[in-house]
């Protein structure tokens, strides 16, 4: 019997064996080939297009090529120097979540690099909004709003209001997926129950470990949204470290970058040249202290990130990278006033 081949997408991930949703909608458990991992070590991530082949007698199907991808979201692998860690693919718009009431606005700086990075739509989802006043709501939503608009639409979400709800399933247009980012905690898994209506996954009962504690299945999974698309909850994602950020960063400090264009010098790092325009903006005010620390801790990681990879080459012996190559800018809904 000849061995069957079939085109599919990684539906699911959870201790290394992707689960593949073929054309017909059946599943499969598959390994990677070993041809495909060695040497480059290509894995599939959830999201991917894949070609399974199925061997006789074999009950895992095999991973034997993975599709381009038309979008990643990548941080730096946590446990190694310079190397890149793609944890979704194929994917058009990246949800950003925090609770309203516990807003960490240079977390939010963070996420949001990593998520314009991808050149998806971004929007920033604040949760649990029953649990602060009214008030103090409005007064983060503005602070978040100041962040991330009009690039990234910001939503306030709550349990308690079906409607609010109902808003970010506006955002998920049929046969798209959304993949779902936020520190553990922060209601992921009860915003996917909600939108989906049903509890499929357990809320505030996967432990993020660090691979060591108990409780570590943490599976990355793209689950549909009736009506909506698909969602991929995003639990165990610990640290953002930051890989290619350049587009990211232009995008999510618009404000700053703006400001940098007036610098007498065009390669200003803003520390203590003549002419700094964005210096004077925070003296004046009108760029806060805080926003521009994060600005510049952001451009120096990604700065050392990309220097450890060309040293890291070197080491390997190849050439100077091409790939610093720039994607083309992300569509922008507007620019920041
Ligand atoms: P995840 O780790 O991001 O998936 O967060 P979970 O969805 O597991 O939620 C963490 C905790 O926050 C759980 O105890 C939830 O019941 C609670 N929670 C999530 N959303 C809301 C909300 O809108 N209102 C309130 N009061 N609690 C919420
Ligand atoms: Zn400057």
């Amino acid at each position: 019997m000849a061995e069957a081949r079939y085109r599919g997408e990684v539906v699911k991930l959870d201790r290394g064996y992707p689960l593949v949703r073929l054309e017909d909608g059946e599943l499969l458990r598959c390994e990677h080939a070993t041809a495909l991992v060695k040497g480059e070590r290509r894995r599939a991530v959830i999201g991917d297009v894949v070609e399974v082949a199925v061997p006789p007698a074999h009950d895992k199907g095999v991973i034997e090529a993975i599709a381009p991808r038309t979008r990643e979201f990548v941080r730096k692998d946590p446990t190694e120097r310079a190397v890149p860690q793609v944890l979704a693919a194929n994917f058009e718009r990246v949800i950003v979540a925090q609770p309203v009431g516990e807003v960490n606005l240079r977390r939010l700086e963070r996420e949001l690099v990593l998520a314009f990075e991808t050149g998806a739509e971004v929007t920033v989802v604040l949760t649990k909004a029953d649990l602060a006043d009214d008030a103090a709501t409005r007064a983060t939503v503005e602070a978040v709003q100041a962040l991330a608009a009009p690039a990234a639409d910001v939503l306030v979400v709550s349990e308690d209001d079906p409607a609010s709800v109902e808003a970010v399933r506006a955002l998920l247009a049929p046969g798209t997926t959304t993949v779902l980012i936020g520190r553990s905690g922060v209601g992921k898994s009860s915003l996917v129950n909600m939108l989906v209506g049903a509890e499929v996954l357990s809320v505030g009962a996967v432990r993020e470990g660090d691979g060591k504690g108990r409780h570590t299945t943490v599976s990355r999974e793209m689950i549909p949204v009736p009506g909506g698309g698909y969602v991929v909850d995003m639990p165990g994602v610990r640290g953002l470290g930051l890989w290619d950020a350049d587009a990211g960063i232009e995008a999510a400090f618009a404000d700053v970058e703006q400001l940098a264009e007036q610098c007498r010098f065009r390669d200003c790092r803003h520390l203590d040249e003549p002419g700094c325009a964005v210096r004077a903006a925070v003296d004046s005010g009108e760029l806060s202290e805080a926003r521009f620390a994060s600005y510049q801790g952001l451009r120096q990681e990604t700065a050392q990130v990309k220097e450890r990879r060309e040293e890291a080459r070197r080491l390997r012996g190849e050439k100077a990278s091409t790939s610093g190559k720039r994607r083309p800018p992300k569509s922008r809904k507007g620019k920041r006033g």
